[in-house]
């Protein structure tokens, strides 16, 4: 499929096979030109008013929009977009309102990436918020000394030496700076509000808190504030957390400097070194005020890559997330290449298992090359040529065994190079969430943030009412490339490498798509997975995030969601030598489409995580 063929004409079929309301679906006749921005204020008064929008998967219009997996935060996006904020404002205040509707896989006491488009300077920028690891850590911080072996992960999950210095404040903090038009003390004052007032408690909200009683009320402050009488709260009932709003409060009427040089920031280091894990042998945790004071959101330039004539922006190193994606696709066209049938000529059984072989492919060279250390080959990574080089042993007939190995990302494309299969899974989590938006300014934002598992650390920041992030458990505890280096060994002031893969795509040089979910390392394959569907496979933007998903990480086994099993795909699949298995339900992508001109597509999951909110701030009539 040509990439013009992406036409407006999707939009309703999308809505249609959704289930939706057409009212919500309609193009716009005749595109407003885009208004000149407004002196910004946040009317927090207006959140919950019947000016709300209904929460939908998909919706189209104008004046700006919001996609996440929360019907409040969405709103709250829309809200600031609606009253003259721009998309780093709104993309700020939603992150904040996640923090309270989705505590435990977001908020004050984690990380995340922002991928942003600032149409003034028609450049993609980035900002690496991700935790640090204390400056006392060593390559052996996840060693048990009494043994010499590592510690087990279902423990040390729950340990405060988990715990990394929080990036997400000087990530919106920078945000706001950089690109923004609100302070700090007005983007979070919603977020407050929803703390302070609560909010009505989903299913997804009941199951993630019932699915952590056991751990949380091993941590009496995380009991009091998540649990209702030592139980998940009910569906329907109304959910506050004044400690957390106590926090926003501070953060917002003090600045970021509350969690990096002050009260705030010393109750967390208070916490974080409390000997916390009922007895077992994982030691508290090492962070101190130095490492807090030492934080920086950090600028960085995006990872870019060319895929079907657009231009694909994502996230660079500690991520591994922009890489990945980019190695994806790439193979995807050296496939393409090779075999002289296009991604989306072929049938479905062949789409995947190309999908497959990239993704392995990918997560082998990731393993092998990605962490935050020097010298990362970043350039030869998303090569096209490296991709044609490792297209080589690519065979339509037959999956590689797996692990595939590592390529040889040297400059030197001519030869088809075997190398050492020396391949250990790394840990990867379940968490996390995303959210993507978009101005009438033409400003987007893609924001992925997390405390890594769901429910973090399990440690509450007393009086504050937020989680702590386990984030250094995403470093790998023991060397996983055998006798070559491992770039994700813990280390002094480390960003253990993610697989979180905020993308914004340009179309010309103009915002065309941007895109990210939640789910550890199956994000990098959720997210390519959306983007092939939308652009090669013939499916509306909320057909293609809709999609049973596959994620093939180079694992003895390639977990897909039951509907793929379920589907003659998975039999095509296995006589091609691929071993599935149940990968439950994978991530929880949202997505938006601009038309330009100010008209967008904000699409999200139909059913994943009980479904998304998509919204626009003026829907099609
Ligand atoms: N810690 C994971 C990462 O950075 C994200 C957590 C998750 O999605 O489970 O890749």
């Amino acid at each position: 499929m040509s990439r013009h063929t992406r036409s407006t004409r999707r939009w309703i079929v999308a809505g249609v096979a959704a289930g939706l309301p057409l009212a919500l679906l309609a193009p716009q006749a005749g595109a407003q030109p885009p208004a000149a921005p407004a002196a910004p204020t946040v009317d927090t008064a207006r959140h919950g008013t019947t000016t709300d929008l209904p929460k939908v998967p998909v919706m189209v219009g104008s004046g700006g929009a919001v996609s996440s997996v929360d019907r409040d935060a969405s709103q709250v996006g829309i809200d600031v977009l609606a009253h003259g904020g721009n998309a780093a404002d709104a993309a700020v205040a939603t992150a904040a309102a996640l923090g309270v509707t989705e505590p435990y896989s977001a908020g004050i006491g984690g990380g995340g990436f922002l991928v942003y488009y600032d149409a003034a300077s028609k450049k993609v920028s980035t900002i690496d918020g991700r935790e640090t690891a204390p400056a006392t850590f060593t390559d052996r911080a996840f060693i048990d000394p009494a043994t010499g072996q590592p510690y087990a992960f279902a423990t040390a999950v729950n340990s405060g030496l988990s715990v990394g210095v929080p990036g997400t404040p000087a990530l919106w903090d920078k945000a706001l700076r950089d690109f923004g038009t609100l302070s700090l003390n007005d983007a979070l004052k919603p977020a407050e509000k929803l703390a302070a007032k609560g909010f009505v408690v989903d299913k997804t909200f009941s199951d993630q808190t019932a699915a952590n009683a056991t751990r949380f009320k091993t941590f009496p402050e995380t009991a009091r504030v998540f649990l209702r009488d030592g139980a998940a709260p009910p569906v329907g009932s109304t959910f506050t957390n004044p400690d957390m709003a106590t926090a926003y409060r501070t953060l917002r009427t003090q600045g970021v400097k509350s969690l990096y040089a002050g009260s705030l920031g010393r109750a967390v280091v208070a916490e974080a070194q409390a000997p916390h894990t009922d007895g077992t042998s994982v030691p508290a945790g090492q962070i101190t005020m130095a490492d807090l004071g030492a934080y920086r959101a950090l600028a960085k330039d995006p990872i870019h890559s060319q895929y079907k004539g657009y231009d694909v922006y994502g996230m660079p190193v500690p991520s591994s997330g922009g890489i990945a994606v980019a190695e994806i696709l790439n193979l995807m066209t050296a496939y393409e290449q090779r075999t002289g049938m296009s991604t989306a000529d072929v049938d479905e059984v062949q789409y995947l298992h190309r999908f497959s072989e990239a993704s392995a492919t990918a997560f082998a060279d990731r393993n092998r090359y990605v962490g935050d250390v020097a010298g990362v080959p970043v350039g030869e990574l998303v090569d096209p040529g490296f991709a044609a080089e490792r297209a080589c042993f690519f065979d339509p007939a037959a999956a590689q065994p797996r692990p595939i190995a590592p390529g040889v990302p040297d400059g030197d494309y001519t030869s088809c190079p075997t190398t050492t299969v020396a391949e250990r899974q790394p840990n990867d989590g379940q968490s996390t969430t995303h959210l993507t938006v978009a101005d009438r300014w033409g400003n987007v934002a893609a924001y992925t943030l997390t405390i890594e598992q769901t429910g973090g650390s399990g440690i509450t920041v007393p009086g504050y009412g937020f989680l702590l992030n386990n984030e250094l458990t995403d470093f790998n505890f023991t060397p996983t490339q055998g006798a070559a280096p491992d770039p994700n060994l813990p280390g002094p002031s480390k960003r253990p490498r993610s697989s979180m893969s905020p993308t914004i795509i340009l179309d010309d040089g103009a915002p065309f798509l941007a895109v990210g979910s939640p789910g550890g390392a199956t994000i990098i394959t959720s997210v390519s997975q959306t983007i092939l569907g939308y652009l090669d496979r013939d499916l509306s933007l909320v057909n293609a995030i809709a999609s049973p998903r596959l994620s093939s990480r180079n694992g003895a086994s390639e977990p897909a969601e039951p509907a793929l099993l379920a589907s003659p795909v998975a039999a095509g699949l296995r006589a091609l030598g691929h071993t599935l298995s149940d990968g439950g339900e994978i991530g929880a992508v949202t997505a938006i489409r601009s038309f330009g001109e100010g008209r967008f597509e904000a699409a999200a999951e139909t059913t994943r995580r009980g479904g998304g909110s998509a919204m626009v701030v003026s829907p099609a009539p």
